[in-house]
């Protein structure tokens, strides 16, 4: 604290990211990261954007990734904002379509830049609590707010809601934006993307991140009705003109041209999930069913710490949130095989 910070900067609750460790060889399954390499064609595109092109900005508009993602996701152009991250266009949504003075709605137990955010842009929040099995009930929505915003599938639960309750709870929510953060909609989810025709009222973000395997490049992107981009676009051209540099949108335009290995790296993903959900449960955890790259569990006899910190002795590293109602559980990410298999093989020695 110094008496030059803003009153703002004062009161801000900054998220903590998961540890990305400086020790080589540990097993990482703490950050939902893929964990195969990106497609050899992102990293060809990436190669030959390097050159003397470097010294000139990059496209302030990133016409040529809008343009490819428009096209996977049958929109248009106008209805599609990328930037640095999805956590960057999420912080372009809270300030340019949620700050209306009414509270924001999100679950109670969800991902945790939401309400940091609200701290960054002076929103208030409100969190929603979701039911004793984590299942977010729409009918609780139904109550004046500023905007909603939940991920499908949730995170740090992996809980997917069916788009038939997303769509309930848009029928009764007109009035302000509806956020779904489809961070990890391509391990198992149905986008709600089909619905922006219906609903003026929906954005749907979703990121390069997770099911493309492009953490370290930083490419998000929003889809909705051309009126929301807009606000997206006057907020991002108030803040960043050029968030996507040359090499992102080199390889994020190239991920979305090689849809053979985006359809394999994520049927690994889901195929290895299920081998873990089964692995844990054979060994007395409970799971909570995961539509994502990650599963979240509890041991009955075992507080949550305690496995993370053991789990770490052995060299393994997992997402343990000191939360209510989690503060038990452990989020694992779902890793290679081999990673999978040390996990399984470390844990009956622990429980
Ligand atoms: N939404 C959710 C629910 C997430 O878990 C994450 C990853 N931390 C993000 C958004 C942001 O991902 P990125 O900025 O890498 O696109």
């Amino acid at each position: 604290m110094s008496r030059y910070w803003s009153p703002i900067v004062r009161e801000l609750v900054p998220y903590v990211p998961g540890e990305q460790p400086k020790i080589k060889d540990l097993i990482k399954l703490n950050t939902n990261e893929h964990p195969l390499g990106p497609s050899p064609k992102v990293i060809g595109a990436i190669k030959a954007e390097l050159n003397d092109s470097l010294r000139l900005y990059p496209d302030p508009n990133s016409d040529a990734l809008k343009s490819v993602i428009a096209d996977y996701h049958k929109v248009t152009p106008s209805q599609v904002f990328v930037g640095n991250g999805s956590d960057e266009v999420l912080a372009h949504i809270f300030f340019g379509l949620f700050q209306h003075g009414q509270p924001l709605l999100y679950p109670d137990v969800t991902y945790s830049f939401y309400p940091v955010y609200c701290g960054l842009y002076q929103i208030e929040g409100q969190a929603v609590p979701l039911d004793d099995d984590f299942v977010l009930r729409v009918e609780d929505y139904r109550q004046p707010n500023g905007g909603v915003i939940f991920p499908n599938p949730n995170a740090p639960t992996g809980r997917l809601l069916p788009l038939s309750d997303i769509e309930t709870l848009l029928q009764h929510n007109t009035d302000s934006v509806v956020v779904v953060d489809e961070a990890y909609i391509d391990f198992g989810g149905e986008t709600a993307i089909k619905l922006i025709d219906r609903y003026p009222n929906l954005l749907v973000t979703q990121t390069l991140s997770k099911s493309r395997s492009l953490a370290g490049l930083r490419v998000g992107f929003a889809v909705g009705h051309a009126d929301l981009i807009d606000a997206l676009e006057r907020v991002k051209n108030s803040f960043n003109s050029y968030p996507v540099d040359r090499l992102a949108l080199a390889g994020a335009v190239a991920a979305f041209e090689d849809e053979a290995w985006f359809k394999s790296a994520c049927d690994y993903v889901i195929a290895e999930r299920e081998r873990v959900a089964t692995g844990l449960e054979s060994l007395g955890f409970d799971v909570i069913p995961s539509a994502a790259n990650f599963v979240l569990a509890r041991h009955p006899d075992h507080k949550g710490a305690d496995l993370a910190a053991a789990l770490r002795q052995r060299s393994i590293i997992v997402r343990h949130f000191q939360k209510p109602r989690i503060g038990d559980f452990l989020r694992i990410t779902i890793g290679s095989e081999a990673q999978n298999a040390a996990l399984l093989d470390a844990l009956p020695d622990i429980v």
